[in-house]
């Protein structure tokens, strides 16, 4: 199993000066899958870019509707679907993602969610597949129905936080992850009420204790303090190994042994 990064920005301010780039990640080979999570702007061009064939793709996952997460999405439906010719590919996303709440979404018109099939999926709710299951988990974020996932298969739980503030029970949503990527937006103690820091990953690594950490989606300040050393740092503090995620990093990760993997530059073309 694979999960390649085609971005690692994230956030207003990063998003609009592409100091990182934006096109969210591909999880390949997950239980026979092939998912990308949260395609923001640059998605579709990353992927020819890094020599990844987007029509490979079985799975779309949008987590809310703010536009460093779903600006691809439908260019990424038609890849899917051979330019909506043939009726392909599995949609998941927050309620915002296909009907409109409030000031958010839809992100997807309805002629690009007539080719796929869709699936609305809400915090607590579980989802069983032929191989694995997927349930959506809590987030505080700005979009009030955006939710992250926990993967889960026969042999390995992947969970993804999305963009979400730190809360008192959000360990509860991610308990058993083999594998946890999550956004962290900023270093240190520099948390704000939507997004995580340093220091608040630091908190649910140590109540998760999962097997590898992964981190994703910095901010302009958290680029500037060096997301490497943030890992680093995370490291020394919970004893699991952290990987800061960089533009074009693919983690090639066994998938019996989620604290054996190797890393990979891919490189651009
Ligand atoms: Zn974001
Ligand atoms: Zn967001």
């Amino acid at each position: 199993m694979k999960i390649t990064f085609l971005g690692t920005g994230g956030g207003r301010f990063t998003t609009i000066s592409q100091k990182r780039m934006t096109g969210g990640f591909r999880i390949d080979g997950f239980a026979g899958k092939n998912f990308h999570i949260d395609p923001g702007p640059g998605a579709l061009v990353r992927s020819h870019e890094f020599g990844l064939d987007p029509s490979g793709l079985d799975i779309l996952f949008v987590s809310h509707a703010h536009i460093d997460h779903y600006n691809d999405i439908e260019v990424l439906i038609e890849a899917v679907t051979q330019g909506m010719t043939k009726q392909k590919g599995l949609v998941i996303g927050s309620k915002t993602v296909f009907e409109r709440y409030k000031q958010w979404g839809p992100c997807i018109s309805k002629y690009h969610k007539s080719k796929s099939d869709l699936l609305m999926l809400f915090r607590d709710q579980e989802v069983d597949f032929d191989d694995f299951r997927i349930k959506g988990t809590k987030t505080s974020h700005g979009d009030p129905t955006g939710v992250g996932f926990q993967l889960n298969s026969k042999d390995l739980i992947i969970s993804y936080t999305s963009d979400t503030g730190y809360f008192s029970d959000i360990h509860k949503y991610h308990e058993g992850a083999d594998i946890l990527i999550a956004s962290v937006l900023r270093p240190g103690k520099k948390s704000i009420k939507c997004h995580m820091s340093t220091d608040s990953f630091i908190s649910l690594i140590n109540k998760v204790k999962p097997k590898l950490a992964i981190m994703t989606h910095f901010g302009l300040k958290m680029i500037q303090a060096i997301p490497e050393k943030e890992a680093q740092n995370i490291k020394e503090k919970t004893g699991v190994p952290v990987i800061a995620a960089f533009d074009g990093m693919s983690i090639d990760i066994d998938y019996k042994n989620p604290g054996n993997f190797k890393i990979e530059y891919l490189e651009r073309n």
